[in-house]
């Protein structure tokens, strides 16, 4: 890993052209990567998509799907196991970009480079799956069913996950026989042009898979309302998911087909510690799930609900297990949290913490020393005796901030859980059968832990997504993700017919 850091720092600076039909094109504008750890550094620069360039990309990707479409199933996920073998060769490298351009620690630059893998392999072993021969063959009648892709896929993708959520997507669309449209945030373009890098050696061809970054209210217009698209794949926020919801249902003129959105969005997760709780492993896993990648994770733990008796106790060791966690620039394999990923998210954050100290006990505020000015870190808050109500107890943060609930009992505590109008991730740190039993039935979020941290799902073995105002979509990395890509059709042949007509070459 740390000759990777070596390698991928003398690269900094570079710049990533657009990728439209197989062909680099260089913007006048760019977009500049800064390393988040180290204000100064720039690690690349990426073009800046104009609308006339989506159009292009939209066409591009409009014209390939013509072939792409009827390539053989077994031939596409071929193409994306040969994406993952590439990806697993360069394991650490991709990791290492991940470290300067979006401040994740070695630790969960790995994770994100391997559930990228995973995808990969899952959604091509799925796509297997779903090719197999199906329907009903009766005496006299042949029922065939069978699946085929929508179209031009436009995937809208977030930073927090940068090559996972975007791979995760972009692979759907492609290994169902649809084309694609990368759109990256802004913030994380360079890895982006890693993953096309990856496509095109795998054998995606031309125009199958466009890479086109660019500001989102610049270009999403384009992108969500052209008559050509088929379906957007976003990851995002809340505002920008309702934003594509509405701009996705008007029927533009020349449009034939009604659009279909996916929609992964945040959370206010909760985790409930019941009286009985090993707190040991309570402290540990609201530790890991608050504070891991700077709380900047969907399904990030931001509320804490402690059953009354316990509450003393927990607070205080939560506090100094906090204390513990080093800050520091993510390269630092020694820093358990570094920056967040922008200032403006910086500023974000401090205006939450802000209105936490006007709604609640702030109970522990990291120390940043001299590291406020060198990126943009944001250390650990912790308030307690929070008001379930309280602005910063509902809204989504996406920071390094922690609110603590008390609860009377577990009725309390279930309410306060499910008080949102969230639904992503949730858990609960308890040894009683009959309350495990309970909360399994009365939290409903969309993945709930029980006895350990509620970040780190693995794809298929933790399908992945929420609802309600968490979004709109089958879970990432389950049985159902790909048929959200594909139109199901069925063809009845009536095998009783009478007659034989020759066929006229033969003939
Ligand atoms: P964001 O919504 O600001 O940006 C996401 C993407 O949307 C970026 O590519 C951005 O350029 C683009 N975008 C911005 N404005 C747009 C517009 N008007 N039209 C079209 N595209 C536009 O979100 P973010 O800050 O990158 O990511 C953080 C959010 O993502 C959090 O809310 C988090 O909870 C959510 N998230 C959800 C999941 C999940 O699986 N549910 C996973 C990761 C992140």
């Amino acid at each position: 890993m740390q000759d990777a850091l070596a390698q991928v720092k003398r690269q900094f600076g570079q710049s990533y052209p657009l990728v439209i039909d197989g062909t680099r094109i260089t913007t006048t504008a760019t977009i500049d990567s800064i390393n988040p750890s180290h204000l100064r550094e720039i690690v690349g620069k990426c073009g800046k998509a104009t609308k006339a360039d989506a159009e292009q990309a939209i066409a591009a990707a409009h014209r390939a799907f013509a072939s792409w479409r009827d390539v053989e199933p077994h031939t596409r996920a071929d193409i994306i196991v040969n994406a993952a073998a590439i990806m697993r060769r360069r394991r650490f490298e991709l990791a290492a970009w991940q470290v300067y351009e979006c401040g994740k620690n070695w630790r969960e630059a790995d994770a994100d480079v391997c559930e990228a893998i995973d995808f990969l392999e899952y959604y091509a072993v799925e796509m297997r799956r779903l090719a197999k021969p199906a329907g009903r063959v009766l005496p006299g009648e042949d029922n065939a069913f069978f699946y085929e892709p929508r179209g031009v896929t436009v995937v809208i993708a977030p930073w927090n996950f940068p090559l996972a959520i975007l791979c995760g997507m972009t692979t759907a669309a492609l290994v169902t026989g649809n084309t694609a449209i990368m759109k990256p945030a802004e913030q994380s373009s360079v890895i982006a042009a890693k993953l096309m890098d990856i496509y095109e050696e795998a054998g995606i061809p031309p125009g199958v898979v466009n890479y086109l970054p660019g500001v989102g209210e610049e270009i999403g217009p384009t992108l969500a309302e052209h008559p050509d698209v088929a379906l957007v794949a976003f990851t995002g926020s809340r505002g920008v998911g309702m934003l594509l919801n509405r701009q996705t249902a008007v029927l533009a003129s020349g449009q034939a087909h009604i659009k279909k959105l996916i929609a992964e969005l945040g959370g206010k997760n909760a985790i409930i510690i019941d009286d009985d709780a090993d707190l040991d492993e309570a402290v540990n896993g609201v530790v890991a799930s608050a504070f891991g990648y700077q709380g900047q994770k969907c399904s990030a733990c931001s509320r804490v609900i402690v059953m009354a008796p316990l509450y003393d106790t927990f607070l205080e060791r939560l506090i100094e297990a906090t204390k513990s966690l080093k800050i520091g620039p993510a390269e630092d394999p020694s820093c358990k949290v570094g920056p967040v990923i922008d200032d403006e998210s910086r500023q974000r954050i401090l205006g939450y913490i802000d209105k936490g100290k006007q709604e609640a006990r702030l109970v522990h505020a990291g120390d940043l020393g001299f590291l406020g000015s060198e990126g943009t870190y944001v250390a650990p808050h912790i308030f307690a005796d929070m008001e379930a109500d309280a602005i910063i107890a509902q809204e989504e943060i996406f920071g390094p901030v922690l609110a603590v609930i008390k609860a009377r009992d577990l009725t309390d505590a279930l309410n306060v859980a499910n008080c949102t109008p969230y639904a992503l991730t949730g858990g609960l740190y308890s040894r009683s059968p009959d309350n495990i039993r309970r909360v399994k039935r009365e939290f409903r979020v969309g993945n709930l832990y029980i006895n350990r941290k509620i970040t780190g799902a693995l794809v298929s073995r933790q399908p992945f997504g929420g609802f309600k105002l968490s979004g709109v979509g089958s879970k990432a990395g389950g049985a159902d993700y790909l048929l959200q890509f594909l139109l199901p059709r069925v063809i009845t042949e009536n095998t009783m017919r009478r007659g034989f007509a020759p066929n006229i070459l033969e003939s």
